[in-house]
């Protein structure tokens, strides 16, 4: 069973041990993935440490083993060169079986070598909640048709557990008991491993700031913001605790006082009267500073979340698609955005844009010259 493990959790598990005993397999061995080569743009935990959390995870199954084939190769490895060097390591005539998700098993024509890989060890698809099962088995009808039935399915009980819910939940400091092997959470605690870096930053005091001047709703949509922020920041390879604090902070002027004189009070010069809803990014940004954030570009994310404007840092685009995609947000849209999101981030500012100005249209309000200028500018780079 291959994956990034990071960590590795009681899905994996569970999923693993119902195929173990539904084939009648002898070993199960995980396979944490490598270090990914420098270029890749996820970012993962050290590739060391996935594999001493698999280790810890698979000691107490005596049909459990964690290898460390792909942690010991440098750069990325395909899945052919694990298969080839397991049969090698084999005895002759051991049959071979790859345990993935469904989601893997969608994608399995693509990946390297496929045919050879097919030929070398069939793939058993276990599914986790939410896949859709009927469109899943004809994908595996038509590629049994000329593979040979190579392809199996095995539905396991559903576990609503993923390492990106395991990483959100420590990183915010939420339980992850239960989730995954005590062990594996012991060492997750003890190397500090997934909380994030807010630097001197003070979360709590800030969180207190924005429960006392928002509206519940506000309140729940920052939380959901800041939660997004560092997934998307995670995606990018960029800086999840400015992600963070950037997402937190976003909105936190929107309850206060809009009017011309609230902005005067406080000295912020770039209100503009005839986009007063527009003005809590500014407003914000003087806020942020008071609860301690001197970062120029966090401070700048929140100035700008609203707006946009052309040639934002990444920090600012992940900050404005955050707000945008958020579980609060009309499903249609999120689909959209996310959409946008998995090709590249420019997309998804380009198509939050257009729904913002969609909104915009509807309310009878005018869309802020900033906004227009990023919508021209981002689509020209799509070009
Ligand atoms: P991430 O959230 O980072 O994608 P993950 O939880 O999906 O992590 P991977 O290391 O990517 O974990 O998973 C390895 C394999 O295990 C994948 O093929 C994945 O589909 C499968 N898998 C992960 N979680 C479950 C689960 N809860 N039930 C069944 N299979 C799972
Ligand atoms: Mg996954």
């Amino acid at each position: 069973m291959g994956g990034t493990f990071d960590p590795i959790h009681y899905g994996h598990l569970v999923a693993a041990e119902a195929v173990r005993s539904e084939y009648g397999i002898e070993r199960v061995i995980f396979i944490p993935s490598g270090n990914p080569p420098h270029k890749v743009t996820k970012r993962v935990t050290n590739a060391e440490r996935r594999y001493l959390m698999t280790e810890l995870a698979t000691v107490n199954n005596p049909y459990f083993y964690a290898s460390r084939l792909e942690t010991d190769r440098p750069g990325s490895t395909y899945t052919i060169d694990t298969v080839s060097e397991i049969s090698r390591i084999c005895d002759a005539g051991t049959e071979l079986f790859f345990i993935t998700g469904a989601d893997a098993i969608f994608s399995i024509l693509t990946w390297k070598d496929a045919r050879l890989l097919l030929s070398m060890c069939a793939f058993i698809g276990v599914t986790r909640p939410g896949y859709n099962k009927s469109s899943l088995m004809e994908h595996i009808g038509n590629v049994n048709e000329q593979y040979e039935d190579r392809l199996k399915f095995l539905e396991v009980p559903a576990l609503a557990i993923s390492s990106t819910d395991i990483r959100r939940r420590a990183e915010f400091g939420k339980a992850i008991k239960y989730l995954l092997p005590e062990e594996v959470e012991t060492y997750i605690k003890k190397h500090d491993l997934y909380r994030l870096d807010l630097k001197d930053f003070d979360k709590d005091n800030a969180i207190k700031y924005l429960s006392e001047n928002l509206t519940e709703k506000r309140f729940l949509h920052t939380m959901n913001v800041a939660w997004e922020a560092v997934g998307i920041a995670e995606r990018l390879g960029a800086d999840k605790g400015k992600a963070y604090i950037a997402g937190l902070l976003h909105d936190c002027a929107k309850d206060v006082g809009q009017t011309p004189e609230a902005f005067k009070d406080i000295g912020v010069e770039t209100y503009d009267g005839a986009f007063p809803q527009l003005s809590h990014g500014p407003l914000g940004a003087k806020i942020a500073r008071e609860l301690g954030v001197n970062d120029e570009d966090i401070l700048n994310a929140i100035t700008y979340h609203s707006t946009g404007r052309k040639e934002m840092s990444l920090l600012e685009k992940i900050t404005f698609v955050a707000d945008a995609v958020e579980p609060g947000r009309p499903e249609d849209a999120q689909r959209e955005i996310r959409a946008a999101l998995d090709q590249d981030i420019n997309g998804a500012v380009v198509s939050a844009l257009k729904r913002k100005f969609e909104y915009c249209a509807r309310k009878g309000q005018s869309v802020h010259p900033l906004g227009r200028e990023a919508l021209s500018y981002y689509e020209s780079l799509k070009n």
